[in-house]
């Protein structure tokens, strides 16, 4: 390919609405242009990386057995109503209409349509088991797209599914998945870690995310030495058994206009530890107050699973004083106005002498002690790990790291194929119902992680097996009849060894040149003037390495040095 007639465009100023510098250099490098919020335009060199990782996530799926297929992305509001999530689903999935007035969804996924796709076709145990993948386009009304790919409405997933007979064969499945998604990653150049994950709305039994670790992640993971690595969402903590020393009767103490942990603690000079913080949930309904560490947050997916509730939700500020008798800020557990039920965090289990809020507006208690005062009436784990909180595991303390979540594979059980009856002759009784499993790729968040992973101040620094093109041939004197011929020559050599190459043919500065190339980030470059033909030959160096590592080599021995350096 040569430059001047590629369709690119670099540009020197971070888009206005980029935070993260994966976002920024996608659209700086030209690899995708806005089209509007959360929906871009894979440009030529974008649509080339697409395409190649794209190639290695299929690779890998066929070399796991899985077999490639696609379902309608429209997809028929029926499918979703046998499943219950037409309702379920809420905001997040786009709804449209025929001309008939018919329902359908814009797949956000696909467990509806496999498992139609899959009960009419396999009748037997014989069949089983079978995996089938597609690569996709996926639809979601994301509340807050941003990040460029990581987060848009429209993107590129990579959906497999898997049928088993049994659990136990389920569970084969599921592990061929899981190498598959480590071969994958790896092959993409990304350090990308598999971590325990909430199973969430889609539902199931459990769960493996794989994160590449990154600042800019969205999601927290508790990480621990011994390995254990979980979705904060999802991660435990070991509480030691707690016995406090005894405490006096409580006492209230007024705390004029300090409402946060922060300020109460401020205002009486205690650590936040030394605080039960209280807040009022509604769950599916009903009010129930939450009790944790005055230094903690409350995980409400832990709360939600606790309750066994289909929604929790903050309780508003009517309901707060309601059940309390004050308002947000100066609530707590001990004689609220209402007999609410009370649960605490097991952190606080044995606890004495803590501040509390008096349910009186302003108004702190102290010398709290939560068996003999507060009418708990259960301890369960419900908060969010913090850095340092205990590995269940190995009793080591965990750090929190940010993470990207670039897949994410399930076990699901028989959530779908129950409802929507997938069921299979088995040989001993019959209609056995099959054991399902999903496993998915967001092949444009992982070609995004790959940037946040791997650039620099200049730009995007590629792992060969997808950058735009592995090697820039930067011609820095067109139009001279011996750099032509060498440039044309190396092009031509590397294309016979199955390499693919741009060459840079444009009439600019070779400092604009080599500011391009550095920031679209093609694994090698050759420069070929007639300086360094002069010189002896051309100068081969990796985006990655420094100017010190540059060799010089002769044309006819450049083709090779590149594979060598690609490698
Ligand atoms: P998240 O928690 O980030 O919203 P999710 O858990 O809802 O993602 P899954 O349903 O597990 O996503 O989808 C499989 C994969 O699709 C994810 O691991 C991610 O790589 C990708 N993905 C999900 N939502 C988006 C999105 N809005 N934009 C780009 N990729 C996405
Ligand atoms: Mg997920």
């Amino acid at each position: 390919m040569k430059w001047s007639k590629a369709l690119i465009q670099t540009l020197r100023e971070d888009p206005s609405d980029a935070e993260i510098d994966s976002h920024k250099l996608l659209v700086r490098a030209g690899l995708v242009k806005k089209t509007a919020g959360g929906l871009y335009t894979y440009l030529p060199l974008g649509m080339r990386v697409l395409r190649k990782v794209a190639a290695i996530v299929r690779e890998e799926m066929d070399r796991a057995g899985a077999q490639e297929i696609a379902m309608p992305i429209l997809q028929p509001a029926e499918l979703w109503k046998e499943s219950g999530r037409w309702e379920t689903m809420g905001p997040n999935m786009f709804k449209v209409k025929d001309r008939a007035r018919h329902d359908y969804a814009l797949a956000p996924t696909a467990e509806e349509a496999v498992v139609d796709a899959i009960r009419s076709t396999v009748s037997s145990y014989r069949q089983l088991p079978v995996t089938v993948y597609q690569i996709h386009w996926k639809f979601r009304d994301e509340i807050r797209p941003r990040f460029g790919l990581m987060r848009s409405k429209e993107f590129l997933m990579k959906d497999a599914y898997s049928f088993d007979v049994s659990s136990e064969a389920a569970d084969e499945s599921y592990a061929a998945m899981y190498e598959a998604y480590k071969r994958i990653f790896r092959r993409c150049g990304l350090d990308a870690v598999p971590v325990e994950a909430d199973t969430g709305d889609i539902g199931g039994k459990s769960s493996h995310e794989f994160h590449v670790l990154a600042e800019a992640g969205e999601d927290g993971i508790a990480a621990c030495e011994c390995g254990y690595a979980a979705n904060l969402e999802k991660a435990v903590r070991r509480t030691p058994v707690r016995n406090d020393p005894e405490c006096p009767e409580p006492e209230i103490v007024p705390t004029p206009g300090a409402k946060t942990i922060e300020e109460v603690s401020k205002f009486m000079e205690r650590p936040a530890e030394s605080f039960v913080k209280s807040l009022v949930y509604v769950a599916d309904g009903v009010p129930v107050m939450v009790c944790v560490g005055g230094e903690r947050d409350v995980n409400e997916i832990k709360l939600k699973r606790f309750l066994g509730a289909k929604a929790v939700e903050l309780a508003d500020p009517a309901t707060v004083l309601d059940v309390t008798g004050a308002n947000a800020g100066s609530v707590g557990p001990v004689k609220p106005a209402k007999d609410v039920r009370i649960v605490a965090d097991v952190g606080l289990k044995g606890g004495r002498g803590f501040v509390t809020g008096a349910n009186r507006d302003d108004h702190h208690l102290r010398n709290v002690d939560l068996a003999r005062d507060a009418k708990i009436s259960d301890y369960a784990d419900l908060v969010v790990v913090r850095e340092g909180d205990i590995c269940e595991k190995c009793g080591k303390a965990m750090k929190i790291k940010r993470g990207i979540e670039v897949g994410h594979v399930f076990k699901l059980g028989t959530k779908y194929t129950d409802a929507m009856k997938a069921v299979f002759k088995s040989g001993e009784a019959d209609d056995a119902v099959m054991v399902m499993g999903c496993y998915g790729i967001g092949v444009g968040r992982t070609m995004q992680a790959i940037i946040e992973q791997s650039h620099d101040a200049n730009g995007i620094v590629w792992p060969s097996s997808v950058s735009p093109y592995q090697v820039v041939v930067e011609n820095l004197d067109p139009g001279d009849a011996a750099v032509d011929a060498a440039a044309g020559a190396i092009e031509a050599e590397l294309e016979k060894r199955g390499v693919d190459v741009i060459v840079d043919d444009r009439e600019e500065r070779p400092g604009v040149k080599f500011k391009d190339a550095d920031l679209i980030g093609f694994t090698v470059r050759v420069v070929v003037g007639a300086k360094s033909l002069k010189n002896g030959g051309v100068e081969i160096k990796r985006r990655a390495d420094d100017k010190s590592k540059t060799k010089i080599v002769p044309v006819e021995g450049a083709a090779a040095a590149v594979v060598e350096a690609l490698a």
